[in-house]
């Protein structure tokens, strides 16, 4: 590109050389053209003068000498100097008529110093004599020698007009034909350069930008041109580079989702048949124990009693945590079976499964209208449920307050479970959502209810986590994609918080 560039501007700076250089030749051409046909004129003046010097001299003596007639040949004794040196310095670009001019002006000195002055004195002297001598004098010839060499000049000069006129007529033509090549190459370049951009430059820009646009809708195998060696290739390889390794990273992510699918299901398919077997001989020991404590209570001291309660409490929560387990392990087992569901019947089904705690605990529960979403419904009350309980369970002192809100933003529905019971540590925010996590002061519980929670959650497509302070209540914010099965509901812009 480059070279081609350098070229182009090297052509066309020489043909703007040659351009200027025709022009001014024809400009001079046609200067030199007008300067011949001026010599021509003033040639043409200076033979007059001569003719009038002949013509006086003739009048003079044929007036027999009246002084009137010698008016003419004064004034053209007076003018032809000036005259034959206007001549000379309009013929001296051309040698062969200056020595022409310079032929005729001595003639015409001549005439007048050794013929018309002789003459006219004689005529003055003796009128009669100067009468004979006139008819036969060389006046004439003079003249007429002088008008042959007029015409010699006249003829030279006229050629060299001729032949400055057809010069500056063909440098006119050569610019002309200059300035057509000139136009001419000018647009060739620039038909050539907008080729050379097609082909060179847009083409493979738009082939990286149909590449772009291939990956963009998830084609990672779109690969951009990339044999050249300059920029455009450069260009071509960064794609093809970024377009492999996002292939790569996409196979990587695959190959590790599938690998943390079936990892997971092995660790599912564990919890539920360990669970299931450890059932069996945790009933063993369940029976025995229950046994000891009907047949053999009495015969216990203090510390066989204290024991026998420990073997009791540890069955009963050995028993708690192996339902939790096989309850964490069943959900997200299988399809969904999601239907358009009214939340607010699956807010109604898990308040009245707490109904007795609700009582117990003299709770308050609130709740804003819910919307129907495309949900599991069982699987949705369960969420409800976990939360609900939560409230319940980790209330401070005061009656437990709860309130169910839900509000619609780009793409999903957000759920919201306010509390105004003890709150969290927002360092432990993301660590209340693992299996079995407990924080220090539950009392209760296996620490699996919100791990259930955010395996529901996200198995819907949506995200779960808590807003909440120390002894400033908590709030449970959770999300299902809008199936806009719910109308008449504006968006809000706020962003949808940060996921658990
Ligand atoms: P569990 O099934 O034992 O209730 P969760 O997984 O539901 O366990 O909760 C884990 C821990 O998160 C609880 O032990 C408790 O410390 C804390 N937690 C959950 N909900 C609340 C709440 N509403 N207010 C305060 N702490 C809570």
């Amino acid at each position: 590109m480059v070279v081609a560039s350098g070229a182009f501007a090297l052509l066309i700076g020489a043909v703007f050389i040659l351009l200027v250089f025709a022009i001014r030749e024809q400009r001079d051409s046609a200067r030199r053209a007008i300067r011949a046909q001026e010599a021509i004129s003033a040639g043409n003046k200076l033979e007059k003068l001569a003719i009038d010097l002949e013509t006086g001299v003739r009048g003079y003596v044929a007036s027999g000498a009246r002084p009137v007639f010698l008016q003419p040949y004064t004034a053209a004794r007076q003018a032809y100097t000036g005259q034959g040196r206007e001549l000379t310095s309009l013929v001296n670009d051309n040698p062969k008529a200056a020595g022409t001019v310079a032929k005729i002006r001595s003639s015409i000195d001549d005439y007048v110093n050794l013929y018309s002055i002789p003459m006219i004195s004689l005529a003055r002297d003796r009128i009669d004599v100067a009468k004979s001598v006139i008819v036969n004098g060389t006046g004439p010839q003079r003249i007429q020698a002088i008008r042959s060499q007029f015409q010699q000049l006249f003829d030279s000069e006229r050629a060299l007009a001729n032949k400055r006129t057809s010069q500056a007529s063909s440098r006119a033509n050569a610019a002309v034909v200059i300035g057509i090549a000139g136009l001419v190459i000018g647009l060739g370049a620039v038909f050539l350069l907008a080729l050379y951009l097609a082909r060179s430059i847009v083409r493979p820009v738009r082939d990286v930008a149909a590449g772009a646009e291939s990956v963009s809708q998830g084609d990672l195998s779109a690969r951009a041109p990339d044999e050249r060696s300059d920029e455009l290739g450069d260009l071509g390889r960064a794609f093809n580079t970024m377009a492999a390794s996002l292939e790569q990273s996409r196979d990587e992510v695959a190959a590790r989702t599938a690998e943390l699918e079936r990892s997971n299901a092995e660790l599912d398919q564990f919890a539920a048949v360990t669970s299931h077997d450890l059932k069996e001989p945790l009933q063993t020991v369940t029976v025995f124990a229950g046994l000891l404590d009907r047949d053999y209570r009495d015969r216990l001291d203090d510390s066989g009693k204290t024991f026998l309660d420990s073997i009791l409490a540890g069955t009963d929560r050995m028993r708690t945590l192996i339902r939790d387990l096989l309850e964490y392990s069943r959900v997200g087992h299988g399809e969904l079976q999601c239907e358009e569901v009214p939340a607010d019947e699956m807010l109604e089904r898990a308040r009245d499964n707490l109904a007795a705690r609700i009582a117990e605990k003299g709770a308050s529960l609130t709740s804003d209208p819910l919307p129907t979403v495309s949900a599991d419904a069982k699987q949705l009350s369960q969420v409800f449920q976990n939360l609900l309980s939560n409230a319940l369970k980790f209330s401070d002192d005061e009656a437990p307050e709860v309130h169910v809100s839900a509000n619609l933003f780009p793409g999903e529905w957000r759920f919201s479970v306010r509390d105004n019971g003890i709150g969290i540590d927002p360092s432990q925010a993301e660590r209340i959502f693992q299996p079995f996590a407990r924080l220090g002061a539950a009392k209760e519980g296996t620490g699996i209810g919100l791990a259930i929670c955010q395996k529901i959650v996200e198995h819907h497509g949506g995200r779960i986590w808590v807003e909440s302070r120390p002894a400033a209540g908590s709030v449970f914010h959770f999300t299902i994609p809008d199936s806009g099965a719910t109308e008449g509901q504006q968006p809000e812009t706020a962003p949808a918080g940060v996921g658990a």
